[in-house]
């Protein structure tokens, strides 16, 4: 062993003491307790920013989302219909992080250790939680449409997932010929923003209109009614008239089979052939809560309504689309809304700190036509094993247009608002 000297020694013994002076807080830090979400969309980042935000630094968050900017699906029918930018729809985190002290990692969660407590990442990474909140949104049963998989999202795009594929959807309905055929296969119950296939309908037609007014639009339903279907029916009939054609499986009976090749749909009734297509598959909840057992046999994640605990683990939490919400529409305000309640209560069972009882909200605007918006909504309490409605509201066919306009200008605001309460 080398022989040091008595100044070497006292530097060495002072630079120990700082270092350890230094690392105190790192200690002290590293003893909080820890919450990780996973998801950075409309219920994970709201989740991330309350418990962070209200715990004043009490609570170590950590938010784990793979995408570094998040292409809100709220609001992408607008880019379709052309009232909109694509660029309006991105967020990034950097306030989640800057401001609120957030450890932001952008990675895929690949595994979840419910009894160990801890999610991996493909880094390879472990983290240790002792709450977890879930948001991962949904996947696809891409096989409830015959023909239809994964591959072929690049030629009959879904559009229905954070993303470039509403891009897709785009250039498709602009490159189809004078007078072409778009068809969209509608999904089945339950599935993501029920009126959003409907408003999707409305803005592809106000794509089309002056461009290609001879163009129609055939929508496939494997549902026999649908959300504000009589606003959006008369809706189509003012702004479109003879363009839009719904066609429930009681009328045409199930689709049979789809040729993604020749964009045919051959049902019992009639074959269908499309210049431009929108194939919505059913949808199940995220494909890391299937992994880590929080699903029924139904796909999505039953939940305590007064918590959002999973009914299958007390220590994690699950909001947004991938939840059982019952009453409640798989809609980003319901997300948000539901990630308000986890950090009340998250807060409360990991600091102390005061909880209120559990009470949600949702209001769904969509856009018919220009400066046409309507709303259908409710509020929300616990009730017995399920999430209840408290008071409902809807918009009224044959409203005035001034109505309409501030429904519409009501709804940007919402987005405004939504936005900033998930990133800023
Ligand atoms: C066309 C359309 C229109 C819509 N319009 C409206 C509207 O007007 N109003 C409204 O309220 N809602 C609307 N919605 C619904 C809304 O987009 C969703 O309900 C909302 O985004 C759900 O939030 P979430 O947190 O559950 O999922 P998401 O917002 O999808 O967030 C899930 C996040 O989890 C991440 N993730 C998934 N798996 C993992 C993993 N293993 N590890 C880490 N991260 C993971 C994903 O990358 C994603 O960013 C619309 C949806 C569509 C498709």
């Amino acid at each position: 062993m080398s022989r040091i000297s008595r100044r070497t020694f006292n530097r060495l013994v002072a630079s120990t003491a700082a270092t350890a002076t230094i690392s105190a807080p790192f200690v002290a830090h590293a003893a909080k307790p820890t919450v990780v979400v996973v998801g950075g969309g409309a219920g994970g980042a709201t989740a991330a920013r309350y418990i962070a935000m209200d715990s004043g630094g009490a609570i170590n968050v950590v938010l784990i989302e793979p995408s570094k900017r998040y292409y809100s699906c709220f609001f992408s029918n607008l880019y379709l219909g052309g009232f909109r930018d694509y660029e309006s729809l991105g967020h990034g985190y950097r306030a989640l992080a800057v401001d609120h002290g957030i450890n932001v990692i952008h990675d895929w969660v690949t595994g979840i250790d419910r009894p160990g407590k801890s999610v991996t990442l493909s880094s390879g990474a472990k983290i240790s939680y002792d709450r977890l909140v879930l948001s991962p949104g949904i996947d696809f049963k891409y096989d409830s449409v015959p023909g239809y998989s994964a591959a072929s999202a690049s030629i009959a795009p879904h559009a229905y997932k954070s993303g470039t594929q509403v891009q897709l959807l785009k250039a498709k309905t602009e490159a189809m010929k004078q007078g072409g055929v778009f068809v969209m296969v509608a999904p089945p119950n339950p599935y993501r923003c029920p009126p959003g296939p409907y408003e999707r309908i409305s803005m592809i037609a106000s794509l089309l209109k002056p461009k290609n007014p001879t163009a129609k639009i055939i929508i496939l339903d494997p549902k026999e009614k649908f959300s504000k279907q009589t606003l959006f029916q008369s809706g189509w009939d003012a702004h479109y008239p003879g363009m839009v054609e719904w066609i429930p499986a009681s009328v045409s009976g199930p689709l049979e089979s789809v040729d993604l090749e020749t964009l045919s749909f051959k049902t019992d009734l009639e074959n269908f052939k499309a210049d431009a297509a929108n194939i919505i598959p059913a949808q199940v909840a995220g494909r890391i809560a299937h992994q880590a057992e929080l699903v029924d046999k139904s796909g999505w994640c039953p939940i305590n309504p007064e918590s959002m605990q999973s009914t299958f683990d007390d220590n994690i939490h699950v909001v947004g689309d991938s939840s059982i919400a019952a009453a409640m529409p798989k809609s980003a305000f319901s997300a948000n809304s539901q990630a308000k309640v986890v950090a009340n209560h998250v807060r409360h069972a990991l600091t102390g700190s005061r909880e209120f009882p559990a009470r949600y909200n949702n209001t769904c605007w969509s856009l018919i036509g220009k400066d046409d918006g309507v709303k259908v909504g409710a509020s929300y309490k616990p009730g017995d094993g399920k999430i209840e409605p408290t008071s409902k509201f809807i918009s009224k066919p044959g409203e005035d247009a001034e109505l309409r306009k501030k429904t519409y200008e009501e709804s940007l605001a919402w987005y405004a608002n939504l936005t900033a309460d998930m990133f800023s």
